[in-house]
Parts: structure tokens; sequence; C-alpha cells
């Protein structure tokens, strides 16, 4: 169901993407070699907690953990474990919390170390592209617009635009309706309205689109191996335009 929200509503989202933005940035800052998954993901419990917030993914569908840690050919949703961090590891966390019953959900990507440099490019246009794609989020727009803005920045590198994983809308729910694809036509599909929020998160793989999902029954890997960059925000549809709920304060 598509929750259609006033200022209260986006003020206690935003104040859950607050809390997102901290783990990022504190999860970013502890993240070097010889740390464990497992390590990061107790950080995030605590930051949640100490927040008075509590976690959106602990439990969801049985998911077993705070954050999802996905290293380098995982694209989605990896299980924090003792695996350990090594120089040149590209690392996706992707955090939500809930604040008062309302969800907020975002992802970043970023080095261990040094990176090859076409890991950094994929994951700058990754970036880009979820950029492109809040830009395009205006009341009016429709979901094939954010889609076409997201999907045009992997073409010029050939880059495989996951197309099992989407966007979402977000709200007392974590995934709500509608699916917010990464590509799309323009033109086509529903038309955003301010009071709707939503989560763009591009993932974009090195090689082909194609997925596959481990025996954990949740990480989703590039079927070919390649590299796969996820970013991912919370963007209020605003009368204004978008405002992104899980920047840093
Ligand atoms: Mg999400």
């Amino acid at each position: 169901m598509i929750t259609i929200k006033g200022a209260d509503e986006f003020a206690k989202m935003r104040t859950a993407g607050v809390v997102v933005a901290r783990i990022h940035q504190d999860l970013r800052a502890a993240a070097k070699p010889g740390v464990s998954l497992l390590d990061l993901d107790e950080m995030a419990a605590r930051i949640i907690a100490d927040a008075g917030c509590t976690p959106s993914f602990l439990n969801y569908h049985g998911f077993p953990a705070y954050t999802c840690l996905s290293l380098n050919e995982t694209i989605v949703h990896g299980i924090p474990d003792e695996r350990v961090l090594e120089e040149g590891d590209l690392l996706s966390v992707d955090a939500g919390a809930i604040y008062e019953g309302w969800h907020a959900d975002a992802a970043v990507t970023f080095g261990i170390g040094e990176i090859s440099d076409e890991a950094r490019q994929l994951n700058e246009v990754t970036e880009k592209a979820m950029w492109a794609g809040i830009e395009a989020t205006v009341p009016g727009a429709r979901l094939g617009d954010i889609g076409a803005a997201i999907e045009a920045l992997a073409h010029p590198h050939g880059y495989g635009v996951v197309r099992e994983y989407t966007g979402h809308g977000i709200g007392r729910q974590m995934h709500e309706e509608p699916q917010v694809p990464n590509y799309g036509r323009v033109h086509r599909g529903m038309r955003m309205k301010a009071g709707m929020a939503v989560c763009l998160e591009p993932m974009f793989n090195i090689g082909g689109d194609e997925t596959r999902v481990l025996s954990d029954n949740w990480s989703v890997v590039t079927a070919d191996g390649s590299l796969s960059a996820h970013w991912e925000h919370t963007v209020a549809i605003t009368p204004d335009g978008p405002v992104v709920l899980t920047l840093p304060e």
C-alpha cells in the first residue's frame, strides 16, 4: 500500500534517516583490513539502539542481522558473518531503521583501502545514477522517467543493470508499492505525487545483469562473478521536489 505522508511523517522518517546515515559514516570509518563483517553489524546494532530506534532488517522475513553487507560480486542482501575485510574489497553497507513506526533505508558502497580503477569507476557511476534518479523524482514524474534516468548512466560503460531487484515505496513498511525499477521508458508507468516516499537503489555490475542467490537463501551475487555496486537513499516527494531523508545531519 502507498502511504501518503505529511510533514510529521516525513519528520519521523528523517529521524530514522539520520540514524541510517550515522551507520554508514561509522561503519565506513571502521571498515579496515582485518575487521569482520560481524564487527560492523554489531556497531550498527548499537547505533540503532542508542538512538531509540528499532532495526528494519533484523527478522525481516527471517533476515538474521541489522545490516546487509555485500562484498565484491555480492549485489545485495549479504549476511554479515565472520569474514574479514581485505585491502581492495568493495563493500556495500545497506541499513534501515524505524522511528515511531516510520522507516528509512539507504545503502552506500566504498572500497577497503586501495581499489582497482575499474571498481572505483563502477562505484562512482552507480552513485551518480542514484542522484540522476533522485533529480527525476518530482511530482508528476512517472516511474519510467526515474528508471530511464538511472539506467542511462550505465549504458556508456556497458554495465549490467540489475533488473530482478528494484527500489520501492517506503513508509510504515520498509517495502511498499510501487516497485521502482532501475530501468524504464520515459512517459511510462505510475505518476509520482507529493506525499509519497520512495527508495531509489541502482545496482550496477561490471559484467552482465544476471543474478543468482547463494545457498544461504539471501546473498544475491552476479551470475558471472563480476563486481557489483549498490547505492540507495530514501527520498520524500514534496511539492517543491525531492528531499533526501537519509543524508547525514
Ligand atoms: Mg531498499
